[in-house]
């Protein structure tokens, strides 16, 4: 067992649960860990205090548990029972309407560094940690346990995530099959509506789930609109503006491989083709050359995530101005903007600061009529509230 020691002073947070040990707050270990292996951390003055994957980096030890003991054979069982727990608190288990989530969120789920979406029973696992990454087989094994006959498969979708320095052997595929699971295109269902996920080859693990409420919103708003829906992936949006009633859509998005699927995904719920356009291209280009003035009345606005470390906010958010001033000044008189950002160092304030300049630059009347987040199978921890990132806002346009 190898312990972690404080130094004095160093475990106030540790103490309101925050699950991150920096190195810079140890004052010496006992033992010599690999990364990846659970540490136990205590005080300078000897109380326990956490258990937890020991790092290499700025981050000593991501925390596992506060009270228990990571290495019992139940720990995994038990985690995993625990998210499922909180989705079955948000109706998401068993739902007739929506059969895919995030199962486990990083921290917002007690486990820094694991994310697993649920696909219908394929459950597709990214670490983003060595701890985890090593940790694949009893997680795996968990999930078997937790959801027995309901789980068709396991996905292991790391190569990306897991740290590349580690030396780690990262290669994607399955971990686990039923017997009678095989493997092909996977279609999930929700609010109703079908979308073809490739997890294989898609982005992250193969469908932006944390658009979910924010895309039931936009079917709320779409009737009768001619909608643009800017960074579109695999058109979640644009099925949902078509299933509000829009009349017509047209989807941007610069990866060819991300666009030849949303016409699949129109197909998939019945939309004909010609209430739909799909458009290879880089969204600020399209915005700047390809649409006049006027043509949309409800513009998507869902780029990646601009500044993904703090050095790069600046930039970040003179990118979210000038994005926003671009579609602000496009969108039809009495239009509609929904804009994001899914940046985690561009907070909800700084986000409508730059929205707000954007605004200012066009000289348009700008009103808020709403703001989004992110929805309850990506909650934030309390104690680690750097786990919010996305955030959004409802504009209309005058
Ligand atoms: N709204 C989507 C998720 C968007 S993720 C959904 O609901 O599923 C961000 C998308 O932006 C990715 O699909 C990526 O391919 C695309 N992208 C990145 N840079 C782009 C650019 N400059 N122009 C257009 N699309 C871009």
């Amino acid at each position: 067992m190898t312990r972690v020691y404080l130094k004095k002073g160093r475990d106030a947070s540790l103490r309101r649960f925050h699950p991150w040990v920096f190195s810079g707050a140890v004052a010496r270990v006992d033992g010599s860990p690999a990364e990846g292996d659970v540490v136990f951390v205590y005080s300078a003055e000897g109380e326990p205090l956490a258990a937890g994957h020991w790092q290499v980096g700025s981050i000593a030890v991501r925390v596992l548990s506060f009270a228990g003991d990571p290495l019992l054979p139940t720990f995994w069982e038990e985690a995993l029972s625990a998210a499922l727990n909180a989705r079955k608190a948000c109706g998401l288990w068993k739902s007739k309407k929506t059969n895919c989530f995030r199962l486990v969120h990083g921290e917002g789920d007690g486990l820094p560094g694991l994310i697993i979406d649920w696909y219908d029973g394929v459950a597709v696992m990214q670490a983003h940690s060595v701890g985890m990454f090593r940790a694949k087989a009893k997680i795996c094994e968990a999930l078997q346990k937790v959801f027995g006959k309901e789980l068709k498969a396991v996905y292991d979708k790391s190569s990306g995530t897991a740290p590349f320095k580690a030396g780690l052997e990262l290669v994607d595929g399955f971990i686990w099959q039923a017997p009678r699971y095989k493997p092909g295109p996977q279609t999930v269902l929700e609010n109703g509506h079908r979308f073809l996920v490739d997890f294989t080859e898609g982005q992250k693990t193969g469908f932006f789930l944390d658009q979910r409420e924010n895309r039931a919103l936009v079917e709320r708003y779409a009737a009768g609109k001619n909608v643009l829906n800017l960074f579109c992936y695999t058109g979640g949006f644009s099925v949902y503006a078509l299933a509000g009633g829009a009349t017509h859509v047209d989807s941007v998005d610069s990866s060819a491989k991300a666009i030849s699927l949303v016409g699949k995904n129109m197909e998939l719920n019945g939309f004909a083709p010609e209430s739909h356009g799909e458009i290879c291209a880089d969204a600020i280009e399209y915005l700047g050359r390809e649409c006049e003035d006027g043509r949309y009345d409800l513009i998507i606005v869902d780029p990646p995530a601009f500044a993904k470390h703090r050095g790069a906010l600046q930039n970040a958010l003179r990118a979210y101005q000038r994005l926003n001033a671009a579609a602000i000044s496009k969108v039809a008189p009495g239009g509609l903007v929904f804009t994001f950002s899914c940046s985690q160092v561009v907070d909800k304030e700084a986000f409508a600061l730059a929205v707000f300049s954007a605004a200012a630059q066009t000289g348009r009347s700008v009103r808020i009529l709403d703001r989004m987040c992110q929805p309850c199978d990506h909650a934030v921890n309390i104690y680690h509230p750097e786990g919010e990132y996305l955030k959004g806002l409802l504009l209309y346009v005058e």
